[in-house]
């Protein structure tokens, strides 16, 4: 359930998808204009918005009642209902983390991608999620179908991982490298989904922040918040610790007090925190702290800074060992 409010906002237009903005442009032009390759791949890291843009690109190409000057599907006839069942006459999906391409599965994406639309379609889309997720030989399976897509036809692969895909079919498609949201581009989407939202701006704030780039990881923190927008359920859902417990940790460091910063790691190790949020957080703390009275913060900084990626054990002992070096 943790990707329900992700779902439930999930943008159904160009216009309304987070980010990614000159990508965005060069689809609607391309719809506009009919002007496909029989292979898109949207490759990027999780939350960016691949399967949401291929959802929309998909149904703009099978929505049976899109005017030919508009880009955005109606999101209402058979055919973009199509996309939101996962199947029809004209639309197939295909998620590489749950399928071994079986027979019968192979033998309908061949149908769907060697054959010409029906129904008044303009195209025939085969999307498959998760590309990189499948297994070699079910990789070079697909490269052979590929070879002879009708030129009504359209497959959208999204991957985590563009590398895994066959060179000769990445030479072969229109890639689109899709980038970490900003801070900004999230919170403009979130928002406009849930204008309620904007009363906690401040919160929010702290929430993208933690989410890294990712939509979806935000719509989880929204979620497990459950209406609940204190400091003291913002601590606790991104798992840096509240702010008291960090400024002791940062006291007993520089003080020589190594066994009550211990003690005070230990506890947000026992409370399940993010000790890499915990770390990042304690750096700034530490920025906030420092100014022309306290030269040697600056020092502790550049010394903690360097530990920081991913390794909050190292961290730890950095920062125990501040009151000596
Ligand atoms: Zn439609």
């Amino acid at each position: 359930m943790n990707n329900s409010l992700a779902v439930t906002h999930r943008p159904t237009t160009f216009d309304t998808i987070a980010g990614q903005q000159h990508w965005i442009e060069a689809l609607k032009t391309r719809v506009l204009k009919n002007k496909l390759p029989p292979v898109f791949i949207l490759a990027g890291p999780s939350g960016t918005g691949k399967t949401t843009t291929g959802l929309v690109l998909a149904k703009s190409l099978v929505c049976l009642t899109r005017e030919d000057n508009k880009y955005n599907p109606c999101n209402n006839c058979a055919g973009c209902r199509s996309v939101d069942n996962s199947s029809g006459a004209n639309y197939m999906y295909l998620d590489g983390s749950g399928t071994d391409l079986a027979n019968t599965i192979r033998e309908n994406l061949r149908l769907m991608v060697s054959t010409a639309p029906v129904a008044g379609a303009r195209f025939k889309v085969c999307l498959i999620d998760e590309f990189q997720a499948f297994s070699a030989a079910a990789k070079s399976t697909l490269l052979t179908l590929f070879e002879d897509v009708n030129t009504r036809s359209v497959i959208i692969c999204t991957t985590t991982d563009p590398e895994k895909i066959h060179e000769a079919l990445r030479d072969r498609s229109y890639e689109i490298s899709f980038r970490p949201l900003t801070i900004e581009e999230q919170l403009n989407s979130i928002y406009t989904s849930n204008v309620l939202l904007s009363n906690y701006e401040e919160e929010m704030h702290q929430l993208a922040k933690a989410s890294k780039g990712s939509l979806r990881k935000l719509w989880a923190l929204v979620d497990r918040c459950d209406g609940d927008f204190s400091q003291s359920t913002i601590d606790l859902v991104i798992g840096k610790g509240s702010k008291q417990s960090r400024l002791d940790f940062i006291n007993y460091c520089l003080t020589g007090k190594p066994k009550m910063a211990s003690a005070v790691w230990e506890n947000w190790e026992a409370q399940g925190l993010n000790l890499d949020n915990v770390s990042q957080e304690i750096l700034e703390d530490m920025i906030e702290l420092a100014d022309e009275t306290k030269p040697q913060m600056f020092k502790y900084i550049r010394l903690l800074s360097a530990t920081l990626v991913n390794r909050p054990e190292l961290f730890k002992i950095m920062a125990l060992s501040l009151y000596n070096g």
